[in-house]
């Protein structure tokens, strides 16, 4: 590092890190050190990302703030993960700042502190001042430098190349809670009291130890008998650590099972890989209820045989319950699940638990991404196509392209897995990037469940039901005859679409987003699902006056209450966002489905997930076309997904499954061909239509979305910029727009878009030097950058 200068990124929306000097006799902290600094008037604590300017770009001397304090001696976390903060900051265009807070620890200031020890004094200098200080022990190195005056560390870096001392780091214990623990010793018992006896019972039935609060959590009274027999030396009350975790599922444990021919044809380059080391990325094409996730565990244990750790990503924890109890019933206790639901508490506790090695195997969803595993050997991405894995504020990260590029960095091997890979996932195996692996046959000798397809337009002339064929309403009848259980998806909830009326043609609207609001509870209000405007539905028009307002469209509640009107015998029940709002409402209802409590789950495409329901034998989608209508380039991709992946729930177990699509446009290509489950044919087909219209995953995207309150200088920002931007183009990519973004207000904000295709290079370093050039390096105000957006909506 230049001089005692270093580049600090704080924890705020600014584009750039800041340089700080470090005053004597204060450590140069180290890269990856949090240090606290003044910013802007207020006192943060950031990350030390290298060496800082001394000079500012006009060649004057800049004057710098001092470092108030050095939290941390050393790295805090393992240095891949510094280097992944620092790409993601370049390739996304995001505040260094935002992507390091994602590395540190979720709580409380804890520091990591540097502890010198000297190994030999053989070839030291007889008078050398800190060789005499480490004499009696080991010594922190901020104890060294308070003692010498100013900072050893020169001194140190020349004493550990002669090999004389080691310096080690060491965490500091962070906010643990601690228990008290009663343990029965090997003492003669003299005689007792009454009340001394039940303690002694009680901690002989707990197998001779057990933590004190349980001891006498019913009798409180107990706690100063224990006291006592503590003194007598019968019994010993010793202070551990007690860690707060999660409430667990009760494990059921699965015994290994023999893997199929295909599964030991995918494992045998995987493991090799695993043993061998170093960056190997791999596309795992398995179709579903093929056997993925006992080669992903396969896969794990060998990482764990090799010392290395093992990280698991999963769309969302909450709708995988049984892959968690898997991975728990398989790894036991060297498994640390990071669920959306934990409180920061016990985030905070899994974080030191991880960071300690204390766990070895992590699983969760986008944030596990940068939980702190020391070489980590495997990164498994499930259900690798899921839009989940895109962040949608800032940093605007993709989870995937983010682990394949940790696992770059970490030497480690990456496996990608799908039943529907993305197209820039397949295209990179097509490309020879990544190894291609398939498992093209299910476990079970059932085999793809048969598929057929109820033409909406024809249902309507009937003049039946909108919401389930005759067909349909068959198939769900036999299945409660037959005790079996049905799965019916309609990717929108909700009770109706919109409300309008009659009279004059006006939609309910929300006040804040250009959208028509959602109707929820059988009518009874109205609610925006981008903003969370929530509002009693109007009796009366707002515009006419009138009277007479209908509602148009349904979704999955209407849905409920149609499937209950026409079986009344069935029980049934709901799966989507608003039953997600209820902490722990989902994984109650998956249980109850699951123990077969009831007949038909009608949900979102939260149902379409990696669930395994044996008793499931048919699935119906509502309607199939949800997802085409929109101004989106991936909508057939994500239909074909998501057909593709709810069809795969039928006929999971020793029945064969059924699927019933009910659908307006029955001859599109996506319905087709996920009925056909036929992926290549997608793959070809979306392919040509990507290449034709210039999308990914042959041209890269970026999306500029500038927003303001007011239309006029929003609109004005938005040209000017793009106008910057297509002085830089020619021949490196195209500037499209700006345009009012598809969702034209959001929140109370106007918004434009300026889209940019071509190469994701020459792009970024256009807009970086545009908006340096028109806000300056530090912030950007009103304006995101999307880099690789996942829709452009
Ligand atoms: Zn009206
Ligand atoms: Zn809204």
């Amino acid at each position: 590092m230049s001089g005692r200068v270093v580049a600090v990124a704080v924890p705020l929306p600014v584009q750039s890190a800041f340089s700080y000097r470090v005053p004597e006799p204060m450590l140069l902290p180290e890269r990856g050190a949090r240090v606290l600094v003044p910013f802007a008037g207020r006192r943060v604590i950031g990350v030390v990302t290298g060496a800082g300017e001394t000079r500012a770009r006009d060649e004057k001397p800049l004057s710098l703030k001092n470092v108030i304090e050095v939290i941390d001696e050393a790295s805090l976390v393992p240095p891949p993960l510094l280097d992944l903060a620092d790409w993601m900051s370049d390739h996304y265009l995001a505040p260094p700042g935002e992507c390091h807070r994602l590395i540190l620890p979720p709580a409380g200031v804890r520091a990591s502190r540097a502890v010198v020890r000297l190994v030999s004094s053989a070839d030291a200098a007889p008078d050398d001042p800190v060789v005499a200080l480490l004499r009696d022990g080991a010594v922190r190195v901020s104890t060294l430098a308070a003692r010498l005056g100013r900072d050893p560390s020169a001194r140190l870096d020349r004493l550990r190349e002669k090999g004389l001392v080691v310096i080690e780091q060491e965490l500091d214990r962070p906010g643990f809670k601690q228990v008290q623990v009663a343990e029965l010793l090997d003492a003669p018992v003299a005689s007792l009291g009454r009340a001394q006896a039940v303690v002694l019972d009680r901690l002989r039935s707990a197998g001779g130890r057990a933590p004190v609060p349980e001891l006498v959590r019913d009798r409180p009274h107990l706690r100063s008998s224990l006291q006592r027999l503590a003194a007598l030396g019968v019994v010993r009350i010793s202070e551990e650590r007690s860690e707060r975790r999660p409430e667990g599922m009760p494990s059921a444990m699965k015994p290994t099972v023999v893997p199929t021919s295909d599964q030991e044809r995918v494992l045998r380059p995987l493991l090799e890989a695993v043993e061998s080391g170093g960056f190997r990325p791999f596309l795992l094409h398995g179709i579903t209820a093929s056997g993925k996730t006992e080669v992903y565990f396969r896969c794990a244990e060998r990482a764990l045989r090799a010392g290395r750790g093992v990280l698991f990503l999963v769309p969302e924890i909450a709708l995988t319950p049984l892959l968690i109890r898997a991975a728990e019933a398989r790894f036991g206790a060297t498994v640390s699940v990071l669920h959306s639901e934990l409180s920061l508490g016990e985030r905070h506790d899994q974080w030191w638990r991880i960071r300690e090695g204390g766990a070895r195997v992590v699983v969760g969803a986008r944030s596990a991404l940068f939980a702190p595993i020391e070489d980590l050997g495997l990164i498994v991405v499930d259900e690798e196509h899921e839009g989940a894995y895109k962040q949608d504020e800032s940093p605007r990260y993709h989870a995937r392209d983010v682990a394949v590029m940790r696992a770059r960095l970490e030497g480690a091997t990456v496996v990608l897995g799908s039943a529907t890979p993305s197209l820039e996932s397949h295209a990179n195996a097509a490309a020879g990037k990544y190894a291609r692996l398939s498992l093209p046959a299910r476990v079970s000798p059932q085999g793809l469940p048969a598929v057929e397809i109820v033409d909406r337009r024809e249902m309507l002339k009937a003049g039946g039901s909108e919401v389930l064929s005759p067909l349909l309403l068959e198939a769900i009848r036999s299945r409660l005859q037959r005790r079996e259980q049905a799965l019916l998806l309609l990717n929108r909830r909700g009770w109706a679409v919109s409300l309008l009326c009659r009279e004059c043609g006006h939609q309910a609207a929300c006040p804040n987003c250009s959208v028509s609001l959602t109707v929820h509870r059988r009518g009874e209000t109205t609610e925006c699902h981008y903003c969370g405007y929530l509002s009693r539905a109007a009796s009366a028009c707002p515009l006419c006056k009138g009277e007479y307002l209908r509602l148009t469209g349904y979704g999955t509640e209407q849905v409920v209450e149609v499937v209950k009107a026409a079986l009344p015998e069935a029980r049934v029940g709901r799966l989507d966002r608003d039953l997600a709002r209820r902490r722990g409402a989902v994984a109650k209802m998956l249980a109850a489905f699951e123990a077969g409590q009831l007949d038909v789950l009608v949900g979102t495409q939260m149902i379409a997930k990696g669930h395994d329901f044996p008793s499931v034998t048919l699935v119906g989608v509502i309607d199939a076309d949800v997802g085409l209508g929109l101004p989106d380039f991936r909508s057939a991709e994500r239909t074909f997904q998501l057909l593709t992946q709810v069809a795969g729930r039928a006929g999971r177990g020793d029945r064969p499954g059924e699927v019933i699509l009910q659908s307006h446009l029955p001859d599109h290509y996506a319905l087709r061909l996920a009925c056909e489950q036929d992926y290549a044919a997608f793959f070809e087909r979306e392919m040509e239509f990507r290449r034709t219209m210039g999308y990914p995953p042959g041209t890269a995207l970026l999306n500029l979305v500038v927003r303001g309150r007011q239309a006029g200088p929003a609109a004005r920002e938005a040209d000017a910029i793009a106008k910057g931007l297509r002085s830089l183009a020619p021949g490196r990519f195209r500037v499209l727009g700006p345009a009012s973004a598809p969702l034209a207000r959001l929140r109370q904000e106007h918004r434009f878009q300026v889209l940019l295709k071509g190469s994701r290079g020459a792009m970024r370093e256009a807009v970086r030097r545009v908006l340096v050039e028109r806000y300056g390096a530090v912030r950007w105000p009103g304006v995101a950058v999307d880099v690789d957006p996942v829709s452009v909506m």
